[in-house]
């Protein structure tokens, strides 16, 4: 589905300032650069014609028309969405640009940044986490559409879900994106996955972790368990619980690193 072009909201090389008053924070807001403004106004387009993932966005003559930029503007923008995973560009034949997800691990990489920046410990990171995950668990237990919390916390019930053999890390983080799914607050489920993320992505790299795993699909199904019931105060203690047997073993396994700065790879 192409964008449409919309020239009269369109922003051009020149109007690159908008007139707002300025916020009383101690660090002044700066002028949005051109790039900002049009990677601004191509977001808003996507918005607008509800593009969903995957979705092609126009080629770059039809966008250099519609936004009314330069060439070299126009690719700032398009690499500051592309930096944030808001859009793919794919190169070569059938080259073209699509739209991307807003997905927790994409803000999870610009966190990463800026935590490594600020000097952050992984010590801060894994406590944030454990305040994190019991936020959700608890809505979760609390959202009113029993039969929707039902479907998705079901299949972690069963207890003998381990004699399968198969489960992997992966399965352990679709729990989590179901019950930040389950939380129904998208602007919670964005912010505190993220941290979510950076401590599974950075954590989770035991390659030993049998006895953790078994832990861990324990925890899950009891926390299934708390979920479906309607107890968000059980969800929230079983949740800060299970983060717990996670960072406790990072932290055996890894002690050194608990101190450490976090890094942005
Ligand atoms: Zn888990």
């Amino acid at each position: 589905m192409p964008l449409r072009a919309k020239p009269s909201s369109a922003p051009n090389e020149s109007a690159s300032q908008t007139t707002r008053t300025p916020p009383t924070f101690a660090t002044p807001r700066r002028a949005s650069k051109t790039s900002e403004i049009v990677a601004l106004e191509i977001v808003r387009n996507i918005v607008e014609q509800d593009l969903k993932p995957g979705d092609r966005l126009p080629l770059e003559a039809e966008m250099l028309k519609q936004y009314r930029v330069s060439r070299s503007s126009l690719r700032e923008a398009l690499r500051l969405l592309e930096v944030q995973g808001l859009i793919a560009i794919r190169p070569g034949p059938g080259a073209g640009t699509v739209v991307g997800s807003v997905h927790p691990g994409n803000l999870a990489r610009t966190l990463t940044l800026y935590l490594h920046m600020a000097g952050s410990t992984y010590d801060k990171l894994l406590d944030a986490w454990m305040a994190a995950e019991p936020v959700l668990a608890g809505l979760a237990a609390k959202n009113p559409d029993r039969a929707k919390v039902r479907e998705m916390m079901g299949p972690f019930v069963s207890k003998d879900h381990a004699e399968h053999g198969k489960w992997a890390i992966a399965e352990g983080l679709d729990f989590h994106d179901r019950i930040a799914t389950l939380a129904d607050n998208p602007v919670l489920a964005l912010a505190l996955q993220s941290i979510s993320y950076i401590s599974t992505e950075q954590v989770l790299t035991n390659p030993e972790r049998s006895q953790l795993e078994e832990q861990i699909v324990h925890d899950h199904s009891e926390l299934a368990e708390a979920i479906i019931a309607g107890k968000p105060d059980k969800a929230e203690k079983l949740m800060a619980e299970h983060i717990q047997h996670v960072v406790e073993d990072f932290k055996a396994y890894w002690p050194r690193r608990v101190g450490e700065k976090i890094q942005w790879r």
